[in-house]
């Protein structure tokens, strides 16, 4: 079973690679950012909370995203593996997966991090933000406080799985395609390691 851990700061292509990859391998694309947006989609009580934060380029609070991803991780949806995309975020987020993967049985594949230089990332999520009609991809100063908090709040899970030694760093400049090639590469290496051993 291929269960991943898509890391890097927004931008990043974590999104576009998510969806490639859960065609190419047939597993589950689990992503608070786009649960969070359906909430809100759904005036629900859970988006409207989600918002007040997002729009501010800040983290929705961990209890409440943690709830949030054990309920989906619940679901028969990852039994067949899982890329998630922009969790775990914090130190909190990644002990609370591991304590939900241990009582599943299940162990992370590999941790996938997407690295980008700062002002691609900044055009990249400006030229979005002309098309994705989100609210926290229009304004420069939101996206540079977004980078602010993964620099402060989100880095340090990188070595958490580093330590682990389920990290791997992935050049994210380059075409889609080539990075989706990177990609797959190193996860079926990974997972036919895992697999013999
Ligand atoms: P994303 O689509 O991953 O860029 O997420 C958009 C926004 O949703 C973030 O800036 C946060 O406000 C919120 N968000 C998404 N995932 C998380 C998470 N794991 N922890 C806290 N907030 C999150």
């Amino acid at each position: 079973m291929i269960n991943l851990v898509l890391f890097g700061p927004p931008g990043s292509g974590k999104g576009t690679q998510a969806q490639k990859l859960v065609e190419k391998y047939g597993i589950a694309h689990l992503s608070t950012g786009d649960m969070f947006r359906y909430e809100l989609g759904n005036n629900t009580e859970l988006g409207l909370l989600a918002k007040s934060y997002m729009d501010k380029g800040q983290l929705v609070p961990d209890s409440v995203t943690i709830a949030m991803l054990r309920q989906r991780m619940e679901s028969d949806v990852v039994k067949n593996g899982f890329i998630l995309d922009g969790f775990p975020r914090t130190i909190a987020q990644a002990e609370a997966l591991d304590e939900l993967l241990h009582g599943k049985n299940i162990k992370i594949t590999a941790m996938l991090s997407l690295v980008v230089d700062e002002e691609e990332l900044i055009n990249r999520l400006l030229n979005r933000g002309k098309s994705s009609g989100r609210a926290d991809d229009v304004n420069e100063s939101i996206i540079r406080k977004r980078l602010h908090v993964y620099k402060e709040e989100t880095t340090p899970v990188y070595t958490y799985y580093d330590k682990q030694k389920l990290a791997v760093q992935v050049n994210g400049m380059g075409t889609i395609d080539e990075i989706f090639d990177e990609l797959c590469l190193l996860i079926d290496d990974r997972y036919t390691t895992s697999f013999v051993y």
